[in-house]
């Protein structure tokens, strides 16, 4: 998941069809919202002109998830800046996973943990191991935020 600063909505044709530039890579995306997706999108107001975020960027109980995935520009599937974000209490961050899953932090502690219960874990589905590192992280005290596109 990418900054949505990149996109730039240029016209909505409905209220989940919206004809999107990708500011990076300068092509021109429609833009589907899934139907899973729909009732939280609208929820969260849809397209909003104001929006600093993504505009299909929405929070679900699993984690932050695009409602455009199988439709998004071409700058976000080649680019994925962060799985996970890694707090230490509530708001303090500690650490991210970046890419497919390298972690980032300066937190010693959370390096420990790394190296001695995630780092080798055997497990190759995406899915499965997000939600294996989410349930190790939990158990040591952070609370994690998964990004799921
Ligand atoms: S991946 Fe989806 S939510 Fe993230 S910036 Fe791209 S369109 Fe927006």
């Amino acid at each position: 998941m990418v900054s949505g600063k990149h996109i730039r909505i240029e016209r909505k044709l409905g209220d989940r069809d919206y004809h999107c530039r990708d500011l990076i890579s300068k092509n021109l995306v429609m833009a589907h919202v899934e139907s899973p997706y729909l009732p939280v999108f609208r929820e969260k107001g849809g397209y909003q002109e104001e929006n600093d975020q993504c505009h299909f960027l929405v929070r679900t109980p699993e984690g932050y998830s695009c409602v455009v995935y199988n439709t998004r520009p071409l700058s976000c599937r080649e680019f994925k800046c962060c799985r996970m974000r890694i707090y230490r209490g509530a708001n303090n961050l500690a650490g991210t996973i970046k890419g497919r899953r390298s972690l980032s932090t300066t937190e010693p502690d959370l390096e420990k943990l790394w190296n001695d219960r995630i780092r080798l874990l055997g497990i190759e589905e995406d899915g499965q191991w997000d939600m294996k590192v989410k349930s190790v992280l939990e158990d040591a005290g952070y609370t994690v935020e998964l990004y799921n596109s």
